[in-house]
């Protein structure tokens, strides 16, 4: 006899899929989770920054408060074109973004939010597999690892990163941009506070930001041409500080980095399509961003947030996970989002990384055009979250 199908089958082992078994396990639907056979995991020394509405979710899951370490509030979020002044007397961060209460943001490091994740969750750990075929038929979904087994279910939800394996089984397309930048990733200390501020300068290789994880210290996305980026990881700490240096001024006093230094390639992507019947992409598998907006996991919760409110509607309905109205009700819910931040992302980052003298009179009035007063209110409250997307989870309230 055939296996009931699972409501729900998860498959990633990410921020994302740990986030989403974690609403899945409160939700009521039954769900398994497939994750790939653990190689070795790369160190991640990032952090992520979550905006207030991303803090309540999270909060309201329980994540929030068992953190092994507390986040870093973000009140003020300082921004400059290029460089810093040469000349004396010369304004530096021209662009600031201040909010008291509540924080704009909060700095958790991704291990403590993963291991808080773990902590808290109490549902099935995931099944190692690597998945090879999908398919839709009726109203059942299957997918069929390498050893031919099958695993049946109403609806599938792939969070497996931006190079989604499922998304191309189910022939999904993404949508690369060239962006040819890879992001130079570590920890630092200054000789100054950094005063709970997040700091970006948008350089003509591409941005660097500066974000505090506490008083005297703070993580470095320093995001540059490929090239530059191989040459100066293998230089060493020590030219990596001494480059941030130059690059970023003394307003920090001297900057040290205090721990490896991590390569990322950047490969954002827009994916046209992020649901087919029986499939509903999540995270980096719906929408690759650039780091620059430091958004990408702030959109995976909203992914998470839209779904659980679209499963409560269906079961008070009395709808199965895989009815049709989900994957239409999902895609309605996060086009807007995604499609905005992807188009805000791709287009700072092209205007602001030309090289000096081209285009400069368009750059200095797109720099200029961010702090006119609307779009300044308009962006800060978009990085705080919940104005694109409000679901219930984001006002810090359980839907199930
Ligand atoms: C340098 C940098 C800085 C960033 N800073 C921020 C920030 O400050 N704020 C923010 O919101 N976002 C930030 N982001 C983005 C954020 O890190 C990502 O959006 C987020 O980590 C995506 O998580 P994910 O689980 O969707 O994907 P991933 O982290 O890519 O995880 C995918 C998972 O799926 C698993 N997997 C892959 N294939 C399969 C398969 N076939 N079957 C099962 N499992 C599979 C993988 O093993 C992996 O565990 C940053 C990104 C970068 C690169």
């Amino acid at each position: 006899m055939t296996k009931k199908p699972e409501d729900i089958i998860l498959i990633g082992g990410g921020l994302t899929a740990k986030c989403l078994a974690l609403m899945l396990s409160h939700s009521g639907y039954s769900y398994r989770w497939l994750g790939l056979p653990k190689g070795a995991a790369r160190r991640d020394s990032r952090t992520t920054s979550i905006h207030h509405a991303g803090m309540k979710m999270l909060s309201a899951l329980g994540v929030w408060d068992n953190m092994s370490e507390p986040a870093c509030s973000i009140h003020t979020i300082a921004v400059a074109k290029g460089g810093p002044p040469h000349k004396t007397g010369q304004k530096d961060w021209p662009l600031r973004w201040y909010n008291d209460t509540p924080a704009m943001a909060h700095i958790v490091r991704n291990t403590v939010l993963s291991d808080a994740l773990d902590a808290v969750y109490r549902g099935p750990a995931p099944l190692e597999v690597d998945i090879t075929s999908f398919d839709r038929t009726g109203d059942i979904t299957r997918l069929t690892d390498a050893n031919g087994t099958d695993y049946h279910c109403h609806l599938a939800v792939a969070c497996d990163g931006s190079a989604s394996t499922i998304r191309s089984l189910a022939r999904l397309k993404a949508v690369p941009f060239s962006v040819k930048q890879t992001a130079l990733v570590s920890l630092l200390t200054t000789d100054r506070p950094l005063h709970q501020t997040a700091y970006q300068r948008f350089l003509s290789g591409g941005p660097l930001a500066i974000m505090p994880t506490a008083d005297y210290e703070g993580s470095l996305v320093w995001s540059m041409p490929d090239e530059a980026a191989h040459k100066l990881a293998e230089a060493g700490a020590a030219a990596v500080s001494a480059a941030l240096q130059t690059s970023f001024g003394d307003g920090l006093g001297r900057i040290t980095i205090s721990d490896d230094v991590l390569l990322w390639p950047l490969k954002p992507a827009f994916m046209p399509m992020i649901t087919a019947p029986g499939l509903i992409l999540a995270g980096d598998a719906a929408h690759a961003l650039h780091p620059l907006a430091g958004m990408g996991f702030n959109l995976a919760l909203a992914d998470i947030a839209e779904l659980a409110d679209c499963l409560k509607t269906a079961r008070s309905r009395g709808l199965s996970a895989g009815h049709l109205s989900i994957q239409q009700s999902y895609t309605a819910k996060r086009r807007a989002e995604i499609i905005s931040l992807t188009a805000v992302t791709q287009s700072v980052n092209w205007l602001f990384s030309q090289p000096d003298g081209l285009l400069s009179s368009l750059t200095e009035l797109g720099f200029v055009g961010l702090g006119a007063l609307p779009l300044k209110n308009k962006l800060k409250q978009i990085a705080m979250g919940g104005q694109l997307s409000r679901p219930t989870l984001f006002s810090g309230i359980m839907p199930f």
